[in-house]
């Protein structure tokens, strides 16, 4: 059995009220106790401090869901990796596709995002992934390994020890498209490939890539069946406990 961590990863974007977050989190601790699956919940961050209170003494990791790159400074209305760091959380979310498109965050700006966030202790779930007419072009490939060797391909192996690779193919975030089993198998495979050759067989074989794009209860198993496939970052159903303990626990049965 390949002993990279399985994660199921909640990425409540803004969305909900802090006592909602509260409340969503609180069901999540009440009811998660699984060992073999990393849980991980990413509320805005206006509730990170209650939520990293709330889940102290949970297993449930609680990430951010962006960050500045540099650790203080002259940033209006920025958060610092440092500051992240010093509340108790965990992780980072960067370079998810609404934060490049919307936000227009490039491939360079992200790459000082990761050197950042790392420098701060915090752990990285970077995110990449191709929009529709990338896809319908076939290019997928060449798009993605372009996003990671443009912003994470420049760390050593140690340091990308703490990183989660997420693909999330735009076209299927928040879309109720998902990718097929084999389509999301063809791409985790291939990032897989590409960070065995950029560094060497035991970095690939320990890094986790995350499947992103509507993932619910009723197709969860059949992704996670697949063999390079380690969990899931979840938006939309992660915002019901109900939903994201089913997805969670997808994962976990996934286990042999
Ligand atoms: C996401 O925001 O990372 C995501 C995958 O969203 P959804 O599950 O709603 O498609």
């Amino acid at each position: 059995m390949m002993d990279r961590k399985r994660i199921a990863a909640g990425n409540w974007k803004m969305h909900t009220l802090l006592n909602e977050g509260i409340l969503l989190a609180g069901q999540l601790e009440q009811q998660w106790h699984d060992e073999r699956v990393d849980m991980i919940v990413a509320p805005p961050f206006t509730h990170l401090d209650a939520v990293v209170r709330l889940l102290r003494n949970s297993p449930i990791q609680v990430a951010a869901q962006n960050c500045y790159s540099e650790p203080a400074g002259a940033y209006t209305g920025d958060i610092s990796p440092v500051m992240l760091a010093d509340l108790g959380v965990d992780q980072v979310i960067i370079g998810h596709s609404e934060r490049r498109e919307i936000f227009a965050e490039t491939d360079a700006l992200l790459r000082e995002k990761v050197n950042g966030a790392l420098s701060a202790g915090l752990g990285v779930i970077f995110c990449c992934g191709e929009p529709l007419e990338i896809r319908e072009a076939g290019q997928q490939q060449t798009y993605v390994q372009g996003q990671l060797e443009r912003s994470l391909f420049h760390l050593t192996a140690d340091q990308l020890t703490q990183v989660v690779v997420a693909y999330e193919p735009i076209w299927a975030i928040g879309t109720g498209k998902t990718a097929s089993p084999d389509q999301a198998q063809e791409m985790h495979g291939f990032i897989r490939i590409l960070i065995e050759q950029q560094y060497d067989h035991s970095t690939s074989a320990g890094i986790s890539i995350l499947y992103g794009g509507s993932v619910k209860p009723g197709n969860a198993a059949e992704l996670f069946a697949q063999p390079d496939v380690d969990g899931g970052l979840v938006g939309g159903a992660s915002l019901k406990a109900d939903d994201f303990l089913a997805i969670a626990n997808a994962l976990a049965d996934s286990v042999s």
